[in-house]
């Protein structure tokens, strides 16, 4: 025992994390991992802020309709650590989802239907968000059960709505219900951000003439009630959003599916469905889940777009073009990918030895002649080529007769999808989802680098790079696109095509839709954004987020190029990029305010972490971790002296 300790005990220093979904909950994981090694006997209190259920959040809630499933399967989850990270904290094994759902076999879960889920559940399956909750659920119980001696957790079911300093150098977290904490340190983990005002214009529209707009929100939490029945509906949008709205208001107003043969499904009404009128910028939906594992072994990844190839970038440029000079390399690891697994799961369909290709293709530039001529003479048929462009942009030049061309041709398109996805003659679509998935650990180097051109990072990577690399790997599960095929067979959802455009027409007093795949058109008196929302600080409504903005606690992510002058505001909150603090209005970076997370400029990832990857979100956690372990051992030294003297 010090003797500073025998003058003055030590009182707890206290801690919130304010947002107790999976963000926060791996980042107390994190924590209470790190304090026995890096602080031991420090006493800490954390405040688990959240008026969501601790664990779960607002996106996992138990609450929330059975009908929604998870977009990952179940053996790609995890919320544990495992001997593949790398971080300075100690590693704290704890099963996976799968591993979960197989140890509580047999046990009751919250509902029947949830227990029969449970027993039924495998590795290549897309549990439903339920499922999710009930691990998450678990996976915060375990911890608190793990806590380290001293440390002290208290859930509070609240939103935080102000943040100040006090007089004695510590801060003030004011709840909803009137609570307020006396903490050290904050950590802000609040996940997507709800945003007033969007598109005022349409929405105001929509109340002159008593019609019907649903904004983009979190899907758990729109009302689609007021989505009338039985006639022509506008939904904007094909992402993941669109195939919860579509499940929402079909299966979720009594229609159900059952099988019809050769896998594939029908639809049953219930005559309360809306008729969907659907389209977005692409005019598919994105492409399906492969449900198969990789035929030719495990990839040899990355090779064309590694750490090398970004040294070699940076000492070559002084200023870099995403795509000009990124893209070409990264649309050569793809390919890598696909060829790869082609030539070593399938040689019966190539004409030329792997180790040959492999040299061969190593030599020539993505997309040059040569390329072209190696891939013809090594690979006969077309079906077998892997074509980026057509891939993207599907629809691209286009034109059909009328809507229901248009529309026959996207239920094709989403039928090929998902047979091709669904058949392991075609797993070298999985090699180049894992070449696309390699090209992260890259990437934020380029960033950080400082040479991307402002305007290229912002139109090209994360607009169209990110569009796309959610096109092709963060779609639905096949059965999901088999529901919409029932539901297209069914006439309950119409496919607009590309371009698709949404306008106020004053005179008929309907919203009217089109795409530039046709000349048809609809009119509704209801239209539904089937999106997410933009992040917006300036527009956000979360009441804490606006209060620490208007106060200059909070400021927005600006990207800005001052030798063109180009400058865009990215929505997302500013942290630094050594241990996440929050940056202020003065540009200072608050020694004892942390954010973490899909809302701030330097998120970790857009989803869960996946076993055995050495996932980036728990390298984040753990580093953060530490550095607001530092700063609640100096708030303890702090709060020692100042008793000592008085
Ligand atoms: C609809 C949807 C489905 C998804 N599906 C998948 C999937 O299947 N697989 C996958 O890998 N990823 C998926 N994701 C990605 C998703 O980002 C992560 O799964 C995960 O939810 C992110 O966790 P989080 O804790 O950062 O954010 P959230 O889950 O949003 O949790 C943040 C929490 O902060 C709380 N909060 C916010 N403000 C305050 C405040 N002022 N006071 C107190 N509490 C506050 C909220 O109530 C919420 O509970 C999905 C995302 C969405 C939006």
């Amino acid at each position: 025992v010090s003797a500073d300790r025998q003058i003055a005990p030590s009182l707890p220093v206290e801690l919130a994390i304010v947002g107790a979904g999976p963000t926060g909950t791996s980042f107390l994981e994190r924590l209470t991992a790190n304090l026995p090694c890096v602080a031991p006997g420090l006493p800490v209190r954390i405040h688990l802020v959240d008026p969501f259920p601790a664990g779960q959040g607002r996106i996992w809630r138990h609450e929330q309709t059975p009908l929604l499933w998870m977009n990952s399967m179940a053996e790609d989850v995890t919320m544990f650590t495992d001997d593949s990270v790398v971080c300075e904290g100690p590693i704290r094994p704890g099963p996976t989802l799968l591993e979960w759902a197989e140890s509580r076999r047999g046990s009751p879960l919250a509902t029947p239907e949830l227990t029969a889920e449970l027993a039924a559940l495998e590795g290549p399956t897309f549990p439903s968000r339920r499922i999710q909750s009930a691990y998450l659920a678990a996976v915060l119980e375990r911890v608190l059960g793990d806590l380290p001696p001293g440390t002290e957790v208290r859930t509070h079911r609240a939103a935080a709505i102000a943040l100040d300093h006090t007089a004695d150098g510590r801060q003030r977290l004011t709840l909803d219900d009137g609570t307020a904490l006396a903490v050290d340190v904050v950590v802000l983990a609040l996940g997507h951000a709800d945003t007033d005002g969007f598109d005022d214009e349409l929405a105001g529209f929509a109340d002159r003439h008593r019609l019907v707009h649903v904004p983009p929100a979190l899907t758990a939490d729109i009302d689609l009630d007021v989505v009338p029945g039985g006639e022509p509906v506008i939904l904007r949008g094909l992402g993941l959003a669109f195939i919860d709205i579509v499940v929402m208001l079909t299966e979720g107003r009594g229609g159900r599916f059952e099988p019809s043969g050769d896998g594939a499904l029908r639809y049953i009404p219930s005559g309360r469905e809306p008729i969907l009128h659907i389209g977005s910028r692409r005019g598919v939906p994105y492409h399906s889940k492969t449900t198969y594992r990789l035929v030719g072994g495990a990839p040899l990844l990355p090779r064309f777009f590694d750490a090398a190839a970004v040294d070699d970038l940076l000492e070559r440029h002084d200023r870099l073009d995403f795509r000009a000079h990124v893209w070409p390399l990264l649309a050569k690891e793809i390919c890598w990918g696909y060829y790869q697994e082609l030539f070593r799961g399938h040689p019966d369909r190539v004409t030329m030895p792997f180790a040959e290709f492999a040299e061969r293709y190593a030599v020539v530039d993505h997309a040059s002649p040569d390329m072209e001529a190696l891939i013809e003479s090594a690979v006969p048929v077309l079906e077998d080529h892997i074509d980026l462009a057509a891939i993207d942009r599907p629809l691209a030049g286009l034109r059909f007769d009328d809507a229901s061309a248009v529309h026959e041709h996207v239920r094709r398109y989403i039928a090929a999808d998902v047979a091709r996805r669904s058949d392991r003659r075609y797993s070298a679509d999985l090699g180049a989802f894992m070449a696309l998935l390699s090209s992260f650990g890259q990437l934020p180097r380029l960033i950080a680098s400082g040479k991307l051109d402002v305007r290229s990072r912002v139109e090209h990577l994360d607009g169209w790079w990110f569009g796309f690399f959610n096109f092709i790997a963060s779609g639905p599960p096949p059965a999901r696109l088999r529901q919409i095929l029932a539901l297209a067979d069914a006439g309950i959802v119409r496919f607009q095509g590309a371009g698709q455009w949404v306008r106020a027409d004053e005179h008929a007093g309907r919203f009217v839709a089109g795409s530039t795949s046709c000349d048809d058109v609809v009119h509704a008196r209801a239209l539904v954004e089937a999106r997410n929302q933009r992040p917006s600080i300036a527009r956000t409504a979360n009441p804490l987020v606006r209060h620490l903005r208007d106060r200059g606690g909070i400021v927005e992510d600006v990207l800005a190029d001052p030798t063109s002058g180009f400058r865009h505001a990215t929505g997302k909150i500013s942290v630094t990029s050594d241990a996440l603090r929050l940056v202020d209005a003065r540009g200072d970076a608050h020694p004892r305010r942390f954010a973490l997370g899909a809302p701030t400029n330097r998120p970790a990832a857009g989803a869960f972490a996946r076993p055995r990857t050495n996932a980036p979100s728990f390298r984040q956690n753990d580093a953060v971790a530490r550095a607001v372990i530092g700063e609640l051992c100096d708030a303890s030294e702090a709060s020692k002296r100042s008793r000592a003297a008085s």
